[in-house]
């Protein structure tokens, strides 16, 4: 309860589909342990064209049941057809699942057509098209900028496309340096755009698979922290600790600055995130 109190703003926490009954029970004792954070939902993953499809249904009752918080599916657009997700729609509906992270995902190599829907911004009007209101719609922003963009204009305006559609908030691309946040925020102000954007932050656990993913997704390692990381050689706990330091700080600025919450890519653990949370003083 401390964290709303010291910031009033709504925390979630990300998972990804489990691969083996192993992996499912560590993310019910990882949720279990977040929850005593007061999270405001739980969020699970959404493989496009993959095998993980059903598994991201599978895993949002399972946090569900053992939290008795809300969970959030997300879902891609990308390679499937209509008739499926409405299917997955309604089906999520009847679950009572009220929250949906909405995005266009990416085509896995090799795979043919695009699908019926193209872009986030025609899934978000699919959706209220099939469910009307039932869903809080969340979106994926990116404060440095979507990789495809054309240029930074391009990817603003294509944003408030998902907001016309009816996307009620959005978790941002995770980035390092705040400032890409607050400009990114002030320049959707100045196009009317005005939901709340909220920052997806990204542990640093292992330097060897942020440096490949922030290069497949366009988030930008900064040199000083790029240098300090690589410094650390293969010494994992000296990278977490130096991690956990580096994050909690950028927290702390993102929320002193206004953020209107914080959004984590927990990567199917809860130590780092509770160890961030103590430095933040949001919990004991
Ligand atoms: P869009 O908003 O559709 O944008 C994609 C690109 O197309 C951008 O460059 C944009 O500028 C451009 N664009 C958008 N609309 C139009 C238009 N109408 N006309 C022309 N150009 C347009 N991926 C998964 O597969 N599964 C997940 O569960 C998942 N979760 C994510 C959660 C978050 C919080 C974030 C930030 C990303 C997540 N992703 C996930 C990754 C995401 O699917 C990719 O970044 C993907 O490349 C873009 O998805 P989007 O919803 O942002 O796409």
């Amino acid at each position: 309860m401390r964290s709303q109190l010291k910031y009033r703003v709504d925390y979630s926490f990300e998972f990804f589909p489990p691969k083996t009954d192993k992996g499912a029970e560590n993310i019910k004792v990882a949720a279990q342990q977040l929850a005593a954070l007061n999270p405001k939902f739980f969020s699970c993953t959404f493989g496009a064209g993959g095998s993980t499809q059903e598994k991201t249904g599978e895993t949002v009752s399972m946090i569900k049941e053992v939290t008795g918080i809300a969970t959030a599916p997300h879902l891609s657009c990308i390679g499937s057809k209509k008739d499926n997700i409405r299917q997955m729609l309604l089906d999520y509906k009847a679950q009572g699942i009220d929250r949906i992270v909405a995005l266009r995902g990416d085509m896995p190599s090799g795979m043919g057509s695009p699908g019926e829907l193209r872009f986030a911004n025609e899934l978000v009007e699919f959706i209220r098209e099939v469910t009307g209101d039932h869903f809080h719609i969340e979106v994926a922003a990116y404060p440095e900028f979507h990789p495809q963009s054309f240029n930074a204009d391009d990817d603003l305006k294509n944003f408030k496309r998902k907001v016309e559609a009816g996307a009620n908030s959005a978790i941002t691309q995770y980035f390092f340096n705040p400032d890409s946040y607050f400009r990114y925020v002030d320049s959707l102000e100045k196009i009317g755009v005005d939901i709340p954007v909220v920052p997806g932050i990204m542990p640093i656990t292992n330097y060897a698979q942020l440096a490949r993913f922030s290069h497949m997704c366009g988030a930008e390692i900064p040199r000083w922290l790029r240098k300090r990381l690589e410094g650390f050689y293969d010494d994992r706990e000296a990278i977490a600790d130096y991690g956990i330091d580096v994050i909690s700080e950028l927290c702390r600025s993102l929320l002193e600055g206004g953020a209107p919450g914080l959004h984590f890519y927990t990567l199917n653990r809860s130590d780092t995130s509770i160890k961030i949370f103590k430095n933040l003083g949001l919990t004991d």
